[in-house]
């Protein structure tokens, strides 16, 4: 294949690029001095050495493979409240407001309102499995007279609120209620304390705090 076509092909792939900005991109690099694509190049091989996902909230972090992510290995992280975001973006957002302090888990994506099958992107498995976990597990805190320990005791789906947000929202509680009448924790939704159309990885801190605050 002519190589302009191979890497218009390759961007094509990307999320929201069509083929018209895709040739663009090409030849953008066609402009660029030989040292651009090759310090690109470079970077998108390193990427995938250097960068690993957290095996508990699923964020891609810079660490090795199977390491826990800052949040998840920090005994001072809020274990028994689990908030559960769409992706990466909507993560760091969160934590940038600096208004939760319990774990995440980051679902890949939302579920499609069409279809009854779950997509393969949507972490559903792992999750059920995690929020298992957490509510089994001992009472860490036992010993030092703490009867509640780090059992999860709060699940908050916390998605943009737009239609297939809503949609997702829906079908994570219907997922997980078996487990929550096993362990008994509750579920809530930052979604009630968001306006309508909401776009989660957009929002700043302020809204984020009152959001948080006015979950149910
Ligand atoms: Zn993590």
């Amino acid at each position: 294949m002519d190589p302009i076509e191979k890497l218009t092909e390759y961007f094509k792939e990307f999320p929201g690029i069509g083929e018209r900005q895709a040739k663009r991109f090409v030849y953008f690099l066609l402009h660029k001095n030989p040292n651009y694509a090759k310090e690109l190049g470079d970077s998108i091989l390193k990427l995938k050495d250097i960068i690993h996902q957290c095996p508990s909230c699923f964020l891609f972090f810079k660490g090795e493979q199977n390491q826990l992510c800052d949040v998840c290995s920090n005994t001072k992280t809020n274990r028994t409240s689990l908030l559960i975001v769409e992706k990466d973006a909507d993560y760091e957002n969160i934590k940038r407001s600096k208004n939760y302090s319990g774990m995440y888990f980051i679902l890949g994506g939302l579920a499609p309102i069409v279809t009854k099958e779950t997509p393969s992107f949507l972490r559903l498995k792992e999750l059920q499995s995690i929020v298992e976990g957490r509510s089994k597990n001992p009472a860490r805190n036992a010993s030092h007279g703490d009867s509640g320990g780090d059992n999860l005791d709060e699940v908050i789906i916390a998605l943009s609120l737009n239609p297939q947000g809503e949609h997702t929202d829906m079908y994570l509680r219907e997922q997980l209620s078996s487990l929550q009448n096993k362990y008994g924790f509750k579920i809530v939704s930052l979604g009630r304390g968001l306006s309508t159309g909401t776009e989660l990885e957009y929002s700043d801190g302020e809204t984020i705090k009152n959001a948080l605050k006015n979950r149910a």
